[in-house]
């Protein structure tokens, strides 16, 4: 038998796929457990991927991705967030997020570092900083503001091991965005501790109610240190092309760069060309991903609120809600297994995100209204079964 190594060992699969793997064993399911929109990236995007295809722009690219796509991306982010950034020596473009906060950790930390990671938070992160063979340090406070964190208690977590801290805003699982002076609190304590700040702003893109976003990065002293994560996966629904860029200073782009030849050599070509069509401007392609996911988000809500025992509060972007089930007295792994076993409806508990949102369960709201509407249809009388 193959020995395997420790750090693999240390690595489990999230609860999140577990609820998923278990779905697939009963028919008729309504499946609210991934983040994996079911809408179709505009049509003008895939003809862009499908001519690259065709016309076999199919190899390698340069191991930080096509120039011209990140000429593309430094334009985007100039008409949409006033910023500039050198397409040359600032961006790689990755395989999704995930190869980017990947590689960017791969890239900062030293066996027995320490990142922190305030709750709620996203899964993968603790586990890329284990594969790193580096220490994630949650911070996770049943205390704390709802689905959110004190600043407080990560300033308390850092130690003379502490390299950087993961944010993410708007969140994953939460639906929130992370109140700005939360977010000038933590730039403060990065400046003043010399911390990496990585901001995975994946969900900017999809902000309900006009609310408005502001980067960490746009903070006097920030740009040295901000390593920014984002995709195309949720903003244009493009979550299998697995498209996504990171944005930092140039020493860590560098170094990122090197790491990826080494691991994937480039993102794929077609996507590349896929994801310059979709972030060139011409048509505002993730707009109308805001109409219909602002619909999904008021029926499900509307819904949620009228069961019994559970409690929800609009999230304020992103496809998620986070559904209070502590009045049905049942914790978050127990009600989600319940669920799908008794009326077919798939979540992911809780507890997932961190000790303190185990009083909770997360619906991705990725499905359309009918489907939305037998689900609030089912909870509603699994919970009902529950209150007799
Ligand atoms: N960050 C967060 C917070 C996410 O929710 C996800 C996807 N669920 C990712 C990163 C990864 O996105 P990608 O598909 O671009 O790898």
């Amino acid at each position: 038998m193959i020995k395997v190594s420790e750090v693999s060992q240390q690595v489990q699969p999230s609860l999140t796929r577990k609820l998923f793997n278990l779905a697939k064993q009963y028919d008729n399911v309504i499946d609210f457990t991934l983040g994996d929109p079911d809408v179709q990236p505009h049509q003008d995007i895939k003809d862009a991927g499908c001519r690259a295809i065709q016309q076999g722009k199919t190899r390698y690219s340069q191991n930080a991705g096509l120039l011209e796509l990140r000429q593309v991306i430094t334009q985007y982010y100039k008409r949409k967030e006033g910023f500039e950034f050198d397409p040359l020596k600032e961006i790689i473009v990755t395989v999704g997020a995930m190869e980017g906060l990947y590689l960017a950790l791969l890239s900062l930390l030293d066996p027995e570092d320490e990142v922190i990671i305030p709750a709620p938070y996203y899964v993968n992160y603790v586990q890329m900083v284990k594969m790193c063979h580096a220490v994630p340090v949650v911070v996770d406070n049943p205390n704390a503001d709802a689905l959110s964190f004190n600043v407080e208690d990560v300033e308390k977590s850092i130690t003379p091991k502490t390299r950087a801290i993961i944010i993410n805003t708007p969140s994953n699982p939460s639906g929130k965005i992370i109140p700005w002076e939360k977010i000038e609190q933590l730039a403060q304590i990065a400046k003043e501790h010399d911390l990496v700040v990585i901001a995975d702003e994946v969900y900017k893109c999809l902000i309900y109610d006009q609310t408005l976003f502001k980067s960490i990065v746009s903070i006097e002293g920030m740009r040295e240190r901000t390593i920014l994560i984002n995709s195309l996966s949720k903003e244009f629904c493009m979550t299998g092309w697995r498209i996504g860029y990171v944005i930092a200073p140039e020493e860590v782009v560098a170094t990122m760069t090197k790491l990826q030849e080494n691991v994937v050599a480039c993102a794929p070509l077609p996507s590349q060309y896929a994801a310059i069509q979709a972030l060139s401007g011409e048509e505002n392609y993730s707009r109308n991903m805001v109409d219909i996911f602002t619909k999904r988000r008021n029926v499900l809500v509307e819904g949620i609120q009228t069961i019994p025992l559970l409690k929800c509060t609009p999230p304020d972007a992103t496809f998620y809600l986070m559904v209070d089930i502590s009045a049905t007295g049942m914790k978050s792994e127990e009600f989600a297994i319940e669920l799908l076993k008794s009326v077919q409806v798939a979540l992911v508990p809780g507890i997932t995100y961190g000790v303190s949102c185990d009083n909770y369960v997360r619906i991705a709201f990725t499905l359309d209204e009918e489907k939305i509407r037998e689900g609030i249809k089912r909870i509603a009388s699994f919970v009902n079964q529950l209150k007799k």
